[in-house]
Order: C-alpha cells, then structure tokens, then sequence
C-alpha cells in the first residue's frame, strides 16, 4: 500500500544555498537552548550534541489532534482506576509473570507492598499516551483526502521523557520558520507546556506530602544520555519553588544509601524523601542485581509518593492495554458510556498469544498475514518489537507458553510528511525526506483508590522518522524531535 501525504507546511524542496545558511544556525540554536543529549559514541559527561530535529514542523489535522489532547484526563482516569483494581491487575498479569522474569519481579513487588499494606495511597501519574495517525486510502474512503484518524500505540506510566525536548522542537522550528521568513506559521504550532505540567505535578505532589524539608529524588540510570529531559525538570522545580531541593539518584545508590524512618519516611543520604520521580526502573538492565530489586522494594514500602508506584507500573505493561481493548473490559472502569465509546474508538486491534484457545488463534492468524502485525514483548524504552516478515520466525522459536509473554498488535499506517531530518554528522545540504511521527500527549493526575485530587492534560511531544524505520526513538537513535503543524482543512 502506498502511504498518502499530508500537505506540508511550507513548499519544499529548500534551495541549498537556504539550507546550507539555515542548517548550521538552527544546530548552534538548538545546542544553545539545551536541545541536546550526550553522544553515545563519543560519551563525554561534559558535552553535549544536539539531539536530531526536523527541521520544520510536521503536518498533522488539527481536528485529531484536539481529540487526542481531550481525551487525555479520560486515559489518565482510566489507568488510575487500572492500577487501583487488583483482581484485575492480578488475572490480566497471570500467564505473563509465569514466562517473562522482569514482569514477575515487578508483579513479587508489588504483591509484597500490598501485602505490607500501602503506606502512601496516593500515586503521582506522569502518564504519555503515545498515537499514531492511523490512513485509509481515499480510493477506499472516497474522500478527497486521506481520511486519518488516530489510534494508540502505547500508554507510558514510567519514565515518560520529552517534557523538556516537546516544548524545545517547537522553539527550535519557530526559529527556523522566522529564519525561512515563514514566521506566519508559528501561529499552526499549538502551545506545549509539558514541562511545567510534568513538573507542576512533582511540586503539587510535594506540597500534598507536607514536609517543606523534604527533598525530591530523580531515579536515574548509571548513565543519562538524555540529559537535558531530566536536568530541566530539576532546574525548573528550583526556580519555581527555591525550597525543593533535588537529588538524582541510580537504584544502586538508593540500596546503598536508603532507609526507612520510624513512620516509613524514606531517608535517602539524610534526606527525607517526598516525591521519587522514576527515570529508569523501567527495563530489566536497570536491575544489576538483587540490590537493585531491594531499593525499588524499599521505596515502595516508603511513604514517599511515587511516579509510579508499582501498581500504575504494572498499569503501564503492555498487557494490560490488550486487554483493555478486549470487548466489554473498558465498562469495568469507565462508568459514562461515551467516555467508553470514545476510547473504544483509539483501540487499533490488540490481540493475546496466551496459551489458550484464542492465544493459538492470534497466533496462526500472524504467522498467515504477519505484514499486519507488530510483536511485542512486555518491555519500554524501544528496541523490542518485531515487525512483520521477521514476526513467524519469532513466534515458531517460543513455546506456546513463551508466547504468552507478547501481544500482537495490528501495524498502523501513518500517513507521510515530507521534511529534513538534521543529525549529527549528517549530510549537508541534508536530503528532502519522507517521513513519519508519532505524537505523545502528557497528563498528570494524583489521588488515591477511591478519589481524584487533580487531573490534566499536560503539553505534548512528537517524534517522527523516516517512513521505512520500524521504531522512531530519539534517544534510540533513530528518531528526531518534531512539533505538529496543525492542518485545519483535512477531511
Ligand atoms: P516501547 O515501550 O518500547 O516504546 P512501543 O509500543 O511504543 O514500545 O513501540 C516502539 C515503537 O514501535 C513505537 O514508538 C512505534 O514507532 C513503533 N510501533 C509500535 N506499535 C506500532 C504499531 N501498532 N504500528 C506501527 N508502529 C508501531
Ligand atoms: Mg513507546
């Protein structure tokens, strides 16, 4: 199938004498604004390289746009009441832990901090709902223009990066499109406050903790490549609020310099600590041992408010979003019947591998036709997936319980945008490209099992990448940051 294409936002191809004027001052622009990351090949914890962009913003109909940014409080109050609902939580996850181990730890956690007893019952979701535009040929629809409409790839409850880089790509092209004498077009970029949103959540959060001396911890990875997503968070809480100090600490450190207090306040290094902010804890290398597992125990059995706790961690996995999206499972959360209908609608097909009647089922269904599928095992942060021609050989080499392990997800088909991506390194003047995004809209909320205290929609983020990569990760490397341009006339 050929992809349709979106109108652009300004007429391409850019003359080269334009691009080779443009091109390096948007870089120098983008370094000198903390659009930036540290080199993995080059690592150096004193320097940074801009992180990959699109040069101008990628075209995408304001029409779904605006229902993806309202249906967000929905999404949030829906993994709220998810992560809430053990006997859900409990059935859903049953044959996944007995295949996949870094689930089942995750699963043993949590079972033992309910055990215990829930010493904090609010939960601080810094949720990304993560959606692709979804085409039909018009051929098919008989309308004039592609019709899109979006659907959901993934909902993130950990670790949900680009508060900083989202608001960023739009900066970045409003310079550009002045600079292209195309400042008229700034105005079709809609505002992103993600990172005040994001961050606004941490301080409301550690208000509702009520201790002004208590200090806010970032769980971080040995290493933070993506730097600047992080460090921004941190310098926007100091300046907002002086009084809140910030520590970044990895799972290592927390083993080594945690404890619990007399009433479960979590000590960390001396501090008490209100909010911890997880920014790794999300894959299995994050675990270099039992020591590891121990201090993700022991700040979940803290009475500090976590993001996430354990159970929206659990909430986040992506079985648990297929089986939401099996018939009749959304009423169980969702008591308003267009709430339901209107997520129904984001659901593209989500199919179980368990080992059952309808597991075989989906699975000789992708081994007949795997060019509609992706595989997914129950793990974040890019690099995982199978696609496609590759999906029969995967699933022949598991057991049928292995399978378990993975859902199967109809592929979507974004439409294509065409643009410049601008890398490091890259070549110069860079090649007019086609591409493809995938946008990520924030949303905060706090309460606990039975009330919601707060609740919204937080900014976005777009990713895009060339049409013929499977996987679109900034950080991973194949990505770049984006901004929508919003179209109003498409159908
Ligand atoms: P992760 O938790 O690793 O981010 P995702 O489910 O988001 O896992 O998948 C990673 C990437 O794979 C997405 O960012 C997207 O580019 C691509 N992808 C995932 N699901 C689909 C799908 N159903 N159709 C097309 N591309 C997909
Ligand atoms: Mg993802």
């Amino acid at each position: 199938m050929s992809l349709p294409m979106l109108e652009s936002c300004i007429q391409y191809p850019i003359d080269d004498k334009t691009l080779l004027e443009v091109v390096p001052k948007a870089k120098d622009w983008a370094l000198m604004h903390g659009a930036a990351m540290r080199s993995k090949s080059n690592f150096s914890p004193d320097a940074l390289n801009f992180a990959p962009f699109i040069l101008t913003p990628s075209s995408f109909p304001r029409k779904e746009f605006e229902k993806a940014v309202d249906l967000q409080c929905i999404l949030n109050e829906l993994m709220h009441f998810v992560a809430h609902d053990d006997e859900f939580l409990t059935t859903t996850l049953a044959e996944t832990i007995k295949v996949d181990e870094f689930t089942r730890n995750l699963f043993n956690v949590y079972k033992k901090v309910l055990a215990n007893g829930i010493q904090q019952p609010l939960s601080l979701g810094l949720i990304r709902s993560d959606l692709m535009l979804e085409t039909c040929c018009p051929e098919i629809t008989g309308k004039k223009c592609a019709y899109c409409c979006w659907k959901q790839v993934e909902i993130n409850t950990i670790a949900s990066g680009f508060g900083h880089l989202g608001p960023s790509s739009k900066a970045i092209q409003s310079f550009v499109l002045q600079e292209l004498d195309h400042s008229d077009k700034i105005s079709k970029m809609p505002e992103n406050k993600a990172l005040s949103g994001l961050c606004g959540g941490m301080i409301k959060a550690w208000e509702l903790y009520g201790n002004p001396n208590a200090v806010i911890v970032f769980v971080i990875e040995d290493i933070s490549y993506n730097i600047c997503d992080q460090r921004f968070h941190e310098f926007y809480i100091r300046e907002t609020k002086p009084n809140i100090k910030v520590l970044r600490k990895t799972l290592t450190e927390i083993h080594e310099q945690g404890k619990l207090g007399k009433n479960n306040e979590l000590f960390i290094d001396g501090h008490e600590v209100s909010v911890v902010y997880f920014r790794a804890g999300y894959e299995p290398g994050h675990y270099h041992s039992q020591n590891e597992w121990d201090a993700r125990y022991l700040v979940e059995c803290s009475k500090a408010i976590k993001s996430p706790s354990i159970h929206y961690h659990l909430a986040g996995t992506k079985k648990v979003q297929q089986a939401l999206a099996t018939p009749g499972m959304l009423e169980r959360f969702i008591t308003d019947p267009e709430k339901v209908k209107a997520i129904g609608k984001i659901f593209t097909g989500l199919y179980s591998l368990d080992n059952n009647e309808s597991g075989n089922a989906s699975y000789e269904m992708a081994l007949k036709d795997p060019e509609r599928f992706v595989l997914k095992p129950q793990r974040e942060g890019g690099g995982n997936n199978v696609y496609g021609a590759d999906i029969p050989e995967a699933l022949k080499s598991m057991s049928a319980v292995e399978r378990s392990g993975w859902i199967l997800m109809e592929r979507i088909h974004p439409p294509i945008t065409k643009g410049y991506m601008i890398r490091a390194d890259g070549p110069m003047p860079p090649p007019l490209v086609d591409l493809v995004s995938e946008l990520g809209i924030f949303g905060v909320i706090i309460g606990d099992s039975k009330t919601i205290t707060t609740n919204y929609q937080a900014g976005h983020m777009l990713r895009t990448k060339l049409s013929t990569a499977n996987e679109g990760g900034v950080a991973a490397g194949l990505g770049a940051l984006d901004s929508p341009y919003l179209l109003d006339n498409c159908c």
